[in-house]
């Protein structure tokens, strides 16, 4: 097996810390009814404010410099973590960045097309269809394939990265994610029994998977879905999780069966809030300081918090949650969260902190 020798571009501030969220188990009815609940912050990759798609370009920026590439070429939503983070890693590499995004010429200028602007990245939109999140297939390829064309006639070299870094390349981010983590586990001396995360393109899905099974990881992975697209999305993980046990020379191969995916906190649909997933933010901001966004995490977290109160975790065990960044969507999202607006937690202490030292 030959991980350490694939070409990895520097893009992330490794290893992310790993922390026990204490006063979070406390707000879920501590250890008399709580598992301890272990943070991997993976929101703090520290590329142009962090997120998951951090590891996979490690591996994707190496493999577009290998092939003489001179611009990243890739899609998404107009909030799309990926796309904004791909925009500084190429900035990183000396590389220019031209985004295909679902949405229209006056979307908000906030969160990360405001990043993606500040980058220098080139912005091309394709109007969304009637479930008002992404472009139909179609009309995406046909603008990125009318993206690579001019690219290529003013002589650029485009290298093309599929939504979400969820190519077999990419993969490659959580399984060396992975070694990362049962590292931190061993030295900490924890042997979780969960690890929860949230679900889109599913690279982050293959390579905790695929890296799970070549690092003897402890623990069981629990998807949590929030767009849907099922069962074809499984049958991608599978694909590209096994196209990346052969980069490295594995023989390790996966079958759909092993994969965990909950169907049940998308909601009304991708990137639209759920009263769970805007529960889940205020509670980790108000326990832990910790940033969740209404479109991965915080569902994701529901859906964590959900199998909690159902009893499907006993508070015997320990559970790791992977927090996959998604902070700057935050900021482009204000009109979801006005229930949690104006809501002071305690009078008591706004009072206290009113008041001259
Ligand atoms: C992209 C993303 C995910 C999902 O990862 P996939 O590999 O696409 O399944 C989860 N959380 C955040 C914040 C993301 O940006």
């Amino acid at each position: 097996m030959s991980l350490g020798s694939q070409p990895r571009f520097p893009l992330a501030v490794l290893p992310t810390p790993l922390q026990e969220a204490r006063r979070l188990r406390a707000a879920l009815g501590g250890p008399q009814r709580c598992p301890r609940i272990l943070i991997k912050r993976d929101d703090l990759t520290g590329l142009a404010f962090g997120g998951n798609k951090a590891r996979k370009l490690e591996f994707l920026v190496a493999d577009a410099l290998k092939q003489q590439a001179t611009v990243l070429v890739t899609c998404g939503a107009a909030q799309s973590n990926h796309a904004r983070m791909t925009a500084a890693a190429a900035c990183m590499a000396g590389l220019g960045a031209s985004l295909v995004l679902t949405g229209h010429a006056d979307e908000a200028l906030q969160g990360n097309l405001l990043l993606d602007h500040l980058l220098g990245a080139e912005v091309h939109f394709v109007a969304p269809n009637e479930d008002r999140a992404i472009a139909t297939g179609d009309e995406q390829d046909a603008m990125i394939a009318a993206v690579m064309e001019a690219l290529r006639a003013r002589g650029e070299r485009p290298y093309l990265i599929p939504v979400g870094g969820s190519s077999p390349v990419g993969t490659l981010g959580y399984v060396a994610g992975t070694l990362e983590l049962v590292g931190q586990l061993a030295a900490m001396g924890e042997e979780p029994s969960h690890l929860y995360y949230a679900s889109g393109s599913r690279s982050t899905q293959a390579g905790l998977e695929l890296g799970k099974r070549l690092f003897s990881a402890p623990y069981r992975l629990q998807g949590i879905a929030v767009s849907g697209g099922e069962p074809q999305k499984t049958e991608k993980a599978v694909r590209i999780a096994n196209e990346a046990a052969e980069i490295v020379g594995s023989a390790v191969r996966l079958v759909p069966e092993d994969l965990r995916t909950d169907q049940a906190y998308i909601g009304e649909g991708y990137g639209i809030a759920t009263p769970a997933c805007l529960e889940a933010l205020s509670l980790l901001a108000r326990h832990e300081g910790i940033f969740l966004d209404p479109t991965y995490t915080a569902k994701a977290m529901a859906g964590l918090i959900d199998h909690i109160r159902r009893g499907l975790i006993a508070p015997s065990e320990t559970v790791i949650f992977l927090h996959t960044g998604g902070t700057p969507a935050l900021f482009a999202k204000v009109d979801q969260m006005s229930s949690l607006l104006n809501t002071p937690a305690r009078v008591e202490g706004a009072l206290h902190a009113a008041s001259p030292r």
